[in-house]
């Protein structure tokens, strides 16, 4: 089966509106020549403040697509300070990102938290990536597998096959994240293989084939070939080296060498 790659730039708290201007103009010359076909899917998700801009300035350009980076799993109400699918969708967002460790540590998010913000996200027509990842501690006590799996289990609960199917997992592990310490890339195939495994213990063999898993962690131009040429290595979900329209179109070029 073969399963479209996808190169995701997670922007974080990061960029004024202007800066996120000459960041999306870089990124848009960078894959202009590049042919489509040959292409993965690139999706850039800079801050909501950021949002309507890159939306305007990607808008029907078919290369590239819009992620939010969280989402309330409320429609509308008294949610002070949260935004909902229906707003994200209404500013042209096609995936929202859910379950980064950034937002499990520093605010507490809950394994329902993130079940509940990916059935809303599917029913409002969009697409989550729901990260999971294991602590340094976690991995060295020789618990990843078990941690991750339940995240999996937990994320994907209630979830209809075909829901699932068009989801995309994010395995990255938090002690990579941001260090500049990427993750061997025959033991992140290796996690994502098991993940895939669990996700067609909850749903079917059609399903756990088709759905996308990335990988996340210091991903830099110099180690994306690598990890593309592994067998479940499906694109990857890049923070710092996204940051920059050199490296970020550097690491799609790369990641173009690598026939799937
Ligand atoms: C991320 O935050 O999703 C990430 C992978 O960051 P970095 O590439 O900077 O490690």
């Amino acid at each position: 089966m073969s399963r479209r790659p996808i190169m995701a730039g997670n922007w974080k708290m990061n960029n004024l509106t202007s800066e996120s201007k000459s960041l999306i103009e870089g990124i848009l010359a960078g894959i202009k020549d590049l042919n489509e076909s040959q292409m993965p899917e690139v999706i850039v998700a800079p801050t909501f403040t950021s949002l309507s801009l890159v939306s305007d300035m990607i808008s029907g350009n078919s290369k590239i697509a819009l992620a939010a980076q969280n989402c309330h799993w409320e429609s509308s109400g008294a949610y002070t300070g949260e935004v909902s699918v229906e707003m994200l969708k209404d500013l042209g967002c096609s995936y929202i990102i859910i379950g980064h460790s950034e937002r499990r540590q520093y605010f507490s998010e809950t394994d329902e938290m993130i079940n509940k913000k990916a059935k809303s996200i599917l029913a409002g027509g969009l697409l989550p990536i729901i990260c999971c990842g294991e602590t340094l501690e976690q991995r060295e006590s020789g618990v990843t597998d078990e941690h991750i799996a339940s995240q999996i289990r937990a994320a994907l609960s209630g979830l209809s096959n075909s829901d699932i199917a068009k989801s995309v997992i994010a395995y990255e592990p938090i002690w990579a994240i941001g260090t500049g310490k990427t993750c061997d890339s025959v033991e992140a195939n290796r996690v994502i293989a098991m993940i895939r495994n669990v996700v067609k213990e909850v749903s079917d063999s059609s399903t756990a084939d088709s759905i996308r898993i990335l990988y996340g962690g210091s991903v830099k131009p110099a180690t994306i070939e690598e990890q593309m040429s592994m067998s479940d290595i499906d694109g990857a979900l890049i923070g710092g080296a996204s940051l920059k329209a050199d490296s970020f179109n550097e690491i799609i070029t790369n990641s173009m060498k690598v026939a799937v």
